[in-house]
């Protein structure tokens, strides 16, 4: 699943690739991954310059003319980007021919992901963005130790879900969490205000150095741009059940919080 790095990573390559270029037409094999309208969300698309490509949290937003598209990859969500002759396969679901020739196509094996089309004027109050909490790096931390502290939840389930906290998936989450040395099972209310603001720093960290290193697990763009996640050399726990922690060398086991593959050092996090 693409977290908060890779769908950086795939915002600064589309941004190379498709800023500046007009919407020609767009194709849909798929209609269900549109949440607006079809005929609208095919008709309004037409014609459209691309100028930017912003993000939230997971949420890539295509700022056009009059419009913002906001896509989400979600598990297997990713792009190609093929001369308009190129032979579709099954899985393109969504073709966006460009004014240079090319197409922009939305590949997705599983049909999980999402897109929204709204007016530039009030796309942020409108679902999804509306209930996209900010980053690590944009949170206002007094608020979120209140919000966390009142929470009698798993930490690791407070920081997956959206809200209060956006951009940290399951690898982050696990990663954060040992660095900051809490279990993932503590309940929100249990955590000091100190423990909670070490969760905040190391995310913090962890995503940005994610980031600078294009994510981990890259598979959301093909390698046409030489995108590839150097991040998983770096993870500690996450996927490393039985081998040594890298601070104590207890082996780090696999746990499941909430349904979700959850990996610890049981020495290190309390
Ligand atoms: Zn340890």
């Amino acid at each position: 699943m693409p977290e908060l790095p890779e769908v950086e990573t795939v915002r600064r390559t589309l941004e190379k690739l498709i800023v500046g270029q007009k919407i020609m037409d767009v194709r849909m094999r798929y209609p269900k991954i549109v949440q607006t309208d079809v005929e609208t969300f095919q008709k309004t698309l037409k014609g459209q310059v691309i100028h930017t490509i912003e993000r939230q949290g997971k949420h890539l937003i295509l700022l056009l003319d009059h419009d913002a598209l906001i896509i989400h990859l979600r598990m297997e969500g990713r792009f190609f980007y093929h001369p308009s002759h190129h032979p579709l396969t099954k899985h393109d679901h969504l073709v966006f021919e460009l004014s240079s020739g090319y197409n922009l196509i939305y590949h997705d094996t599983r049909k999980f992901g999402t897109m929204h089309l709204y007016d530039l004027k009030d796309y942020k109050n409108q679902p999804p963005l509306v209930h996209v909490g900010p980053e690590p790096k944009d949170i206002e931390v007094s608020q979120f130790i209140s919000h966390v502290q009142k929470r009698k939840t798993e930490i690791k389930a407070i920081l997956l879900d959206q809200h209060a906290i956006s951009g940290l998936g399951n690898i982050y989450v696990d990663e954060t969490l040992f660095r900051a040395r809490i279990h993932p099972t503590r309940l929100g209310s249990s955590l000091s205000d100190q423990e909670i603001k070490t969760i905040v720093f190391q995310a913090q960290d962890v995503l940005e150095e994610a980031t600078l290193q294009g994510g981990t697990t890259i598979r959301t763009f093909e390698p046409m741009d030489g995108v590839h996640g150097r991040f998983q050399q770096e993870l500690a726990v996450h996927t490393h059940v039985g081998k040594p922690c890298p601070i104590c060398h207890t082996p780090i086991i696999k746990i499941k919080v909430k349904g979700r593959g959850t990996y610890v050092c049981p020495t290190c996090q309390h």
